[in-house]
């Protein structure tokens, strides 16, 4: 037997559902429909958003209500606009099979007059945000004496959002004895208050353990500088090329920021802010949606309330204020049983917070790493090439160019057509890449998290360097012309050891550092021994032993004094590995990336630096 039917729910409605894809219940409906269907209780259910709890309270509301009556029985309330009308839906869907129900959806920013005919003309459930609903009451044109069921949905959200006044003079209106069912994602002390306020006895349903959040998030956090940022964060979005992502910001102004950088530099990104009219958030909602859209650049409260399935990133692009939004914003994804990553980018400072945050969830975050640049590359070809292999072909269309194709490609083996075709994208990831520093904050600017030794194996020492390499300060660096390949090369040629006994190399201004392996130390001092660039001498030191990293007095000053100089001058970003002005091209990832050609393999990131919907793709979905 069905199993919504041996819960209780009858055959047109779960006809109805069984359309909607709905098969099984979720643990939330299996264990809130029987309690409600009685229609005697008052009802707490503790639950995230994205557990199916709309058809949790839904489908016994229809139930139990009496649609031959033509006035209002049920008033559900909600925080916002876009869940009002998802509610709506979701109802109008699961009853489509039953006659005479009648369900209104009542919210700001919409023609009132629309909503008073629609009441006028006879409802059954309201569905409703508080502000709307009390300007409808107030003006006589609603009359909830005969209302028996009350839902307060997202009711920690409503309370945020400051609507506890506007709630109680809404349900002043309602009978004494009418049900109310209260479903929260989070229970702080406010949420416990109403609960008690207007409930009798409720029956208590938590899903998960209190303020938890779901168990398919998984939880990652970067630390990072915070001047590279955006260029971290722009790195993550490379690295997963097929992301579906809501990006939180903590204002409406870096909001805005972050969206209008990242469109200019080619991504499939916009932002959803309470500065934008409610037609210029219905749209960009509809495009995120529709999936024409990829990145969604929100604050905490203009995307309160978003219920898009499949998200699969969520963005702390800065942590939010309350440790309970980052519960609301991870909830975004990991939505209908599915999984999903939330992603906070701190800085050493911030470190703190993610372990209250931990706290409160019960969870730990694991510590990632920004990917290198040959990391985000290796991901893009691959993604690269799963796209040629599950490209649909149109054969009609194709067909009459083939001969001349083939033609083209007679003297080319299999393998060599192969090859071509990934090195075309594969050379402007390589372009765009070549030069990318490590945007991890360095060992030294981040607190130490608890386990990580552990994560990282005794390999490495307390500064993050393996224990088998040692770090070499050389007096040469990006004003003299030096990327990492190039130096790498010239210690290479010069003292003749072999490329991989090189490890991490970090280009300043006048000077670097280079780990070798402690074997070749020796190899790397005698090599350099006498030799001199252009007209300088070359010099070489173990660094903490006289280098600029950790000498006091006259020298270490006369590098700082070098560096201030050319700052000034060139533009110099200090300590990023970056020159400006100078063969690396500058601020590489923080500037648009009109220097490189061809287009994203992963489906969006655009290396032309032109917008997709310039190229006619606004509708196409990854
Ligand atoms: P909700 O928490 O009510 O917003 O539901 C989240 C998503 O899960 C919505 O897209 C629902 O359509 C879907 N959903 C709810 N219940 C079920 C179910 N029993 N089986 C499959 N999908 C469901």
């Amino acid at each position: 037997m069905n199993p919504f039917i041996q819960l209780g729910i009858r055959h047109d409605i779960v006809n109805a559902i069984s359309e909607l894809g709905f098969e099984n219940p979720t643990p939330i409906q299996e264990q809130s429909i029987p309690v409600l269907l009685t229609g005697s209780n008052d009802f707490v259910g503790l639950a995230q958003t994205g557990t199916g709890k709309t058809a949790a309270f839904g489908l016994p509301l229809l139930e139990l209500l009496d649609f031959e009556e033509n006035h209002p029985q049920a008033l559900i309330l909600c925080p916002t606009r876009e869940l009002c009308l998802q509610i709506t839906n979701d109802l109008k869907n699961y009853a489509k099979n039953m006659r005479n129900v009648n369900v209104v959806a009542v919210y700001g920013g919409a023609s009132i007059s629309d909503q008073l005919h629609q009441i006028r003309r006879g409802v059954q459930i309201v569905v409703a945000t508080p502000g709307r609903m009390l300007d409808i009451i107030n003006r006589g044109a609603i009359n909830f004496s005969g209302v028996r069921f009350v839902v307060l949905d997202e009711a920690d959200e409503m309370l945020n959002m400051g609507f506890q006044e506007d709630i109680d003079s809404i349900l002043s209106t309602t009978p004494e004895d009418k049900k109310t069912w209260l479903f929260s994602a989070t229970m702080p002390s406010e949420v416990r208050r109403i609960a008690k306020k207007y409930m009798e006895d409720p029956y208590e349903l938590t899903m998960g353990t209190k303020n938890t959040g779901n168990e398919n998030i998984e939880h990652e956090y970067y630390v990072v500088r915070a001047r590279d940022k955006y260029a971290a964060f722009k790195r993550i979005v490379d690295f997963n090329p097929e992301i579906f992502g809501i990006v939180f910001c903590r204002t409406k102004i870096e909001t805005q920021e972050i969206a209008e950088s990242l469109i200019k530099d080619g991504y499939n990104a916009d932002s959803l802010h309470g500065d934008l009219s409610q037609q210029q958030r219905d749209k960009v909602m509809k495009r995120y949606r529709d999936r024409s859209l990829q990145l969604l650049i929100a604050t905490d409260v203009a995307a309160r309330g978003i219920d898009v399935n499949d998200v699969t990133h969520v963005i702390n692009y800065s942590l939010p204020d309350e440790i309970e939004n980052y519960t609301h914003r991870s909830g975004r994804t990991a939505r209908a049983g599915k999984t999903g990553v939330s992603i906070s980018i701190i800085n050493g400072k911030e470190l703190g917070k993610i372990r209250q945050i931990e706290k409160t969830l019960g969870k730990r975050f694991a510590k990632a790493e920004i990917p290198t640049g040959f990391d985000v590359v290796e991901k893009q070809l691959f993604a690269l090439i799963h796209k040629v292999h599950n490209v649909e072909v149109n054969e009609k269309q194709i067909e009459q160019y083939l001969p001349r194709i083939m033609d083209e490609f007679k003297e080319l083996s299999k393998e060599e057509i192969i090859k071509r075709f990934a090195s075309l994208e594969f050379n402007s990831f390589l372009e765009y890449y070549k030069n990318a520093v490590d945007l991890n904050a360095p060992a030294d600017e981040r607190p130490r998290a608890e386990g990580d030794r552990g994560e990282r194996g005794d390999r490495f020492n307390r500064t993050g360097m393996r224990s088998d390499f040692t770090r070499l300060f050389i007096n040469l660096g990006s004003v003299d012309g030096f990327t990492r390949g190039d130096l790498l090369g010239y210690i290479c040629n010069t003292t003749k050891i072999a490329g991989k006994t090189v490890g991490k190399i970090d280009v300043k201004g006048v000077y670097s550092f280079f780990e070798v392996a402690n074997d070749d130390v020796q190899k790397v001092q005698s090599g350099f021994k006498g030799t001199d660039f252009q007209g300088r001498d070359v010099r070489i030191e173990i660094s903490g032993e006289g280098s600029s990293e950790s000498r006091s007095g006259g020298t270490s000053n006369s590098y700082k004094k070098r560096e201030g100089g050319e700052r000034k001058e060139g533009g110099f970003r200090n300590g990023s590995g970056y020159g400006g002005g100078n063969r690396e091209g500058g601020n590489r990832e923080g500037g648009s990336r009109e220097r490189s050609g061809g287009n994203s393999g992963g489906g969006f990131r655009d290396f032309s630096g032109k917008r997709r919907e310039d190229r006619g793709e606004r509708r196409r979905k990854f």
